[in-house]
């Protein structure tokens, strides 16, 4: 009881993921639940993966490798980078976390277009840097013009969500190199691509490009979504060799377990596993539209794995009601939209679960 705590503790924010599904079926006493909350593959994983996971079971009594060498010699070859451009971590929440450690101190700036992704806040709150929040414009279309202006010689970096979380909007390829070519060299661009192989819009652009023509930016990765890993957290950063070397500087040495390196590797494969993905991921999501608008429920248009529904005031009672009868979804409070929820795109099952759960409530 004399042990003072540090003060960061006082700036951290609870994280409240979706429920587990085993944790709903016990406090509801249901056997059947359908999960649409953390934007996971419905598909499952890769068959690929499965097997290559099988395969090294029998070695977990080793240590994994610390660089990762496979992994990111493979990742390298599929998205033509060199593999020092590569740095795998455990999850992209990880490569926020290195990235915070690495690049922030107390009094810096971290400018996050908000509503997105908690993580972000959580990297600046953790390293005593300041948040500044620069809201997205009409229909959470980014802004470049507003993000400009809050650029100070203190901002130190600057996060962009695209497709972003929660909005399924996104940066298009004009906005995001005009930004990038008009900030000063001292903000690191963090892109953060976790749902970019779900985006079919033409004037999208995936961050590599700039990647490649030097300018300081670091695309994060991930194989918790469309690869369908989540659970064995992995993902992974592409950037300049001498900004993942410095990370490199603060990372643990085994970082990334076994499994998560052999099965993301077979995972990177399966291009039928991606293809599948993506069109059940269009199907479902037109048809979650349709039912939608039956049912006069307002909703931002995505590009990614997930919607953003207007529930309007009694959200977050819909929300509880959703829950009771075995359907999670994520309620949108703690990103200041109390009116909202954020429905993942399932399977066409699934969908038809909650669609149908929703038409009873409504
Ligand atoms: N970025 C965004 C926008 C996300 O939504 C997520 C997952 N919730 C991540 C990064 C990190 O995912 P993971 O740590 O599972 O790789």
């Amino acid at each position: 009881e004399n042990i003072n705590p540090r003060s960061i503790l006082s700036r951290m924010k609870p994280y409240t993921p979706g429920k587990p599904i085993w944790e709903v079926q016990r406090e509801f006493g249901l056997t059947s639940v359908t999960k649409l909350a953390s934007n996971e593959n419905p598909l499952g994983p890769s068959p690929l993966a499965l097997e290559a996971i099988q395969t090294y079971l029998s070695d977990i009594h080793r240590y994994p490798d610390a660089e990762t060498v496979n992994l990111r010699e493979a990742i390298a070859e599929k998205r033509r980078f060199s593999p020092e451009q590569v740095l795998v971590t455990n999850g992209g929440d990880e490569l926020i976390t290195l990235l915070s450690e690495t690049y922030l101190e107390p009094g810096d700036e971290v400018i996050v277009p908000s509503p997105t992704f908690s993580e972000y806040e959580f990297g600046a709150n953790l390293l005593g840097a300041s948040i500044i929040s620069v809201p997205l414009g009409e229909n959470y279309r980014y802004e470049v013009e507003a993000i400009l202006e809050a650029v100070t010689e203190r901002t130190k970096m600057l996060y962009i969500c695209s497709p972003n979380n929660p909005t399924g909007t996104y940066m298009t390829k004009t906005d995001l190199h005009r930004l990038v070519k008009s900030l000063p060299s001292h903000v690191l661009v963090i892109f953060d691509g976790a749902y970019s192989h779900f985006v079919t819009a033409d004037d999208y652009c995936d961050g590599l490009a700039l990647v490649r023509e030097g300018y300081p930016v670091v695309v994060l990765q991930t194989f918790s979504k469309i690869y369908g890993l989540a659970g064995i957290r992995v993902g992974y950063g592409i950037a300049d060799a001498g900004i993942l070397q410095r990370i490199r500087q603060v990372k643990e040495p085994f970082n990334v377990n076994t499994l998560a390196q052999v099965g993301a590797a077979a995972a990177l494969k399966d291009d039928q596993h991606l293809e599948a993905t993506r069109t059940n991921n269009v199907k479902v999501r037109e048809e979650l539209y349709t039912e939608l608008r039956t049912l006069a429920i307002p909703f931002t248009p995505s590009m990614s794995n997930f919607v953003l529904v207007d529930l309007g005031t009694q959200a977050k009672s819909i929300y509880d009601n959703l829950m009771s009868r075995g359907v999670i979804v994520r309620y949108g409070g703690g990103w200041n939209l109390p009116n909202h929820v954020r429905i993942s795109i399932g399977t066409y099952e699934e969908n038809a679960v909650l669609v149908q759960a929703l038409k009873e409530i409504m």
